[in-house]
């Protein structure tokens, strides 16, 4: 059996699935939200925080989604307060604007 080339090594950004609508995009684009391991969520702005993490497109389109779906709730196990959801709006309308 011949060798299928291999394709080349790319070093791609690391890839995550938003929450809302499914698709996979660099992490740039998303916003990360974590559970803490004290059992908050926080808006994580750095990605570094430590936890579990779900990632939610910044646009309002897929905030309001996972908002009204609540599938933030459910992807990361613990209830989203209301503070963590006008921060992720608030984030997402001033990304929305800066497009
Ligand atoms: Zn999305």
């Amino acid at each position: 059996m011949p060798k299928q080339p291999q394709p080349p090594r790319v070093r791609r950004q690391p890839q995550r699935t938003c929450v809302a609508c499914r698709d996979v995009a660099g992490k740039r684009t998303l916003v990360r939200v974590v559970r803490t391991p004290e059992g908050t969520v926080e808006l994580d702005g750095t990605g570094k925080k430590s936890g579990r993490g779900a990632y939610v497109h910044s646009s309002v389109e897929c905030v309001q989604k996972v908002v009204k779906t609540g599938g933030l709730s459910r992807a990361l196990n613990a209830p989203v307060g209301t503070e963590v959801t006008e921060q992720l709006l608030a984030r997402a309308v001033a990304d929305d604007s800066n497009k």
